[in-house]
Order: C-alpha cells, then structure tokens, then sequence
C-alpha cells in the first residue's frame, strides 16, 4: 500500500484510514498552520507552549511508518477531494465496512489465487461493475453512518500522510484490519508447500517438502509465487551465497513492511532445504 500524498487516489478505490494517528496528525497541521483558534466551552485559548506539550504527548508512540508506531487503529474509507489549492488539498473520508467481519471475509472468501485477486481488484474500484466482474461472493460494502464516520483531512505538497493509504493488497488489509490473522500459515509468516493439504496448490505454490515459503495470502500470493521459484531452482543444490542472502533481505523487508519484523526468517526460506 503506498500513502496517498505520493499519488493521486481511484475515486472508487477503498482507502485505509488509520484514525489511531489522525487526531495529533490534525491537530499539528492546524497549530502549524496558524489557523487554530481553538477554543474551550468559555471561549479561553491555550497559551502555544501548552499546545507544544501536548503535541508532544499525542506524537509519543507516533512514527511516518504505520508498523513503526503504536496507535495503530484502522478503517475502511473512500475518499472525496473537497477542494484544492497549489498548496493542499482537503479530502473528506467516509467510513465504509463490509457487512461480516473481516476474520469472516478472509478466512471464508479467500480460499485461493483467484479470490484474492479478484478481491483486489475490488478493493481499486469498488462498482457494482466490478463486483459482476467477480467469481467470489463479497459481503456487501456499507457506508457507515454516525459519530467517527467522517473524516477530513489536509494534504499538503510538502508533508506525507502515514494515515491514509491506497492501492490496497490483500496482505495490507491482513496486517492491518485483520490484526494479522491469517488462516493459511496460522500467522508463522511461513508454510512448507508439500504438507498443506492441497492448500499450497490453491495459490499455485505447490512444491516439495522441507523449505519454508512465504505465505501466499499474508505475505502475498504474487511474493509467494517467486519465493517458490528461488526455492525450487535451489532445491537439489544450494543457491550462491550471496543469492541466498538477497533472498533473505527481500523476505525480511516484506515482512517489516506488513509489521511483521519480530518474525525470524528460518534457514529454510533462504538457505534452501533443511
Ligand atoms: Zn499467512
Ligand atoms: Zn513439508
């Protein structure tokens, strides 16, 4: 998933709102910008140092990397830009949920490679359109309505926005949303691709025993797939050396990205076979 500030979002695309962070992300913007006259029910202005202080409590356990931080608590969103100027634009959030709970949708919905990219492309264009175009049965995407179900936000040119994210994969919305649960590989990251009992075939991963892949559904169906093709080439002979150690980098940067850097990668996903 890419944040939004560094391209332009589908006007259909689902978004991932972290509202965890929002609130001090706003406030900052507001206060940065001299526009905060914000005021207490009797109409008193706090003084900036308190501002400062404040600030500086609400950025604790704050980090431009969502993994990174600890106020970590995301939604669905789509988004309408209100209105632009060269120096930002302000984009309205609404809060959208798919009718079962997401443990619900993962575990029942995406069953194999083509469910999850079918998913996917829902996830970039949410249409009815889209939706005929499916073999999976979705639950339907709802508009949420109430308290905490509109969000603005400020965007500008010079500033990222770790809060909102696009281009969504079906290892983002596992990572995030999904808290990390994962049905396939029971959140060890890693799979033996010859003992899953037909699981592996589902997500074209199949191959033989002893070596530890990446997960096809939380680690990516597409990542998973050339994992399996380093492993396999390498599987009667080591691979190089240094090409075993590239591999390792790659798997332990795909698991940072998704949050997942306490996980040790074992020997038999870079090494080769046990
Ligand atoms: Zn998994
Ligand atoms: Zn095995």
């Amino acid at each position: 998933m890419d944040d939004v500030s560094r391209g332009l979002f589908e006007q259909n695309g689902l978004l991932l709102l972290n509202i965890g962070i929002l609130g001090p992300h706003y406030m900052t913007q507001l206060i940065t910008r001299g526009i905060s006259k914000v005021l207490s029910k009797s109409g008193k202005s706090l003084p900036n140092e308190i501002w400062t202080m404040i600030l500086k409590f609400a950025h604790e356990g704050m980090s431009d990397k969502w993994y990174e931080g600890t106020n970590n608590d995301f939604c669905f969103v789509k988004a309408e830009l209100v209105s632009a100027s060269p120096e930002n634009m302000l984009i309205r959030c609404f809060r959208h949920a798919f009718d079962s709970p997401t443990d619900e949708l993962v575990d029942d919905v995406l069953v194999d490679e083509g469910s999850v990219y079918g998913f996917e492309r829902y996830l970039a264009s949410t249409t009815p359109s889209t939706a005929k175009t499916l073999d999976i049965e979705l639950p339907e995407l709802q508009l949420l309505s109430g308290p905490d179900t509109t969000f603005d936000i400020i965007l500008d040119t010079t500033s990222t926005a770790p809060y909102l994210y696009a281009s969504l994969s079906v290892p983002d919305i596992i990572a995030t949303i999904n808290h990390g649960n994962c049905w396939v590989c029971r959140e060890e990251r890693f799979i033996c691709p010859g003992c899953t009992g037909g699981i592996a075939q589902q997500f074209d991963v199949f191959m033989g025993c002893g070596v530890g892949l990446s997960c096809p559904l939380c680690m990516g169906t597409n990542f998973s797939q050339r994992h399996k093709s380093f492993l396999e080439s390498n599987y009667w002979s080591k691979a190089p050396e240094d090409e075993a150690e590239d591999m390792l980098y790659v798997i332990e940067d795909r698991l940072a990205e998704l949050g997942y850097a306490g996980v040790t990668v074992q020997d038999e996903a870079w090494k080769g076979r046990e």
